[in-house]
Order: C-alpha cells, then structure tokens, then sequence
C-alpha cells in the first residue's frame, strides 16, 4: 500500500527538461517546498520512519540535503551535520572524492561533529547513480559512525546503485521513484 501524502508530494515536484545541461530532466523540489502540507507531509514521512531509532546524527548532502534534513534531525531528537562540497567547512575537516557522470567532486565534513559509535541518517534530496550518498556514507564510517540508512525524496528510476562501490551495505529509502 502506498502512502496517499507520496502522490501529493510527487505532483509538487516539477520536472524541468534539459537543465542545467541537454539531456537532463532535473527534478525541482523547489515546487514542492511552495507547499506547505507537501512539504510538511514529506518532513512527516521520515520522521514517522525514524523516530524512535535511536539516531544521534541526521547528516544532510549540500545543498538540498540541507532543506530536508534540519527539520528531520530537530523531530527526531538528532543532531544536524551538514556535509558540504570543498572548502565551505571553516574547521578541520575529512574529505571524500567521487565520481561524477562528467568529472570529479567532494563532500567534507568537520572532524569531531560525529563521534565513533553513533547512528546516522543520511538525507539528500535525490539518488541518481548513488555516488553523492556513498561519500556520505563513507565520510561517516571513516570517523566510526554506524550509517542506519540513506533516505531520500527521489530515486531516479535508471539508479545503479553505488556503482563499483563497496563503502556499505546500508539501505536506501526513498519516498518515490
Ligand atoms: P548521484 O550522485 O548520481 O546519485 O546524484 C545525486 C545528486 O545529484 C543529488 O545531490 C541530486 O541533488 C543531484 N542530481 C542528480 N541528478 C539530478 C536530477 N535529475 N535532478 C535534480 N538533482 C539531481
């Protein structure tokens, strides 16, 4: 049984051809924060799925990790830790590279915001191939998180999944596809 808030969510999301390059159809969640029952709705979700599962950290992937995931972390008692792309952090930090469909790119996250032992919740907006989320993954692991899952509000239906990558076998959930 699907949720009945997931169709309202999926009707807010716009989906723009060819940007920011041809060949791309970029997923607005913009549309859907105009929206405040979608968007509350959206929130709800999560925290209904992770309440109560004794996570520490919400970590959230810039930028729109960082919309999705502050009001996750505060529902559910978590702290919030923003993984950000290079040189945005101001303190130490540990980075991760990967790869992109073209080119390379980085998450890094402060040293000390996540101590060994916790359990961690990574949040993005998207999952397209899964790169972006196994550096997240592998950020957190590196400092001895546990990584519960990652949740997302969309999964691109093409996903290959941590493609070539063996960081974890922590599971994706995503609200809709
Ligand atoms: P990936 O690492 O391939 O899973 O890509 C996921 C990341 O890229 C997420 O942070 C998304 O916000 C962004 N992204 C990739 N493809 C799209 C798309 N079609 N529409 C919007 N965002 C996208």
């Amino acid at each position: 049984v699907v949720d009945p808030r997931i169709n309202g969510i999926k009707t807010r999301i716009r989906v723009v051809p060819n940007f920011p390059q041809p060949g791309i159809m970029f997923q607005d969640i913009t549309t859907l924060l105009l929206d405040p029952k979608a968007f509350k709705n959206t929130v709800d979700l999560f925290v209904e799925r992770y309440k109560g599962k004794n996570i520490s950290v919400v970590a959230g992937i810039e930028a729109r990790g960082f919309i999705f995931g502050p009001p996750i972390a505060l529902a559910i008692g978590a702290k919030f830790v923003p993984l950000r792309k290079p040189r945005k952090l101001p303190g130490e930090v540990i980075s991760e590279e990967y790869i992109l469909e073209y080119g390379r790119d980085c998450l890094e996250m402060h040293i000390g915001a996540v101590e060994s032992g916790e359990r961690a919740l990574v949040i993005d907006d998207l999952i397209a191939t899964g790169g972006t989320l196994c550096a997240a993954i592998k950020l957190l692991e590196r400092v001895g998180a546990e990584v519960v899952e990652c949740a997302c509000v969309i999964e691109l239906p093409d996903l290959k999944l941590y493609s070539g990558e063996s960081a974890s076998q922590t599971h994706l959930h995503a609200l809709h596809s």
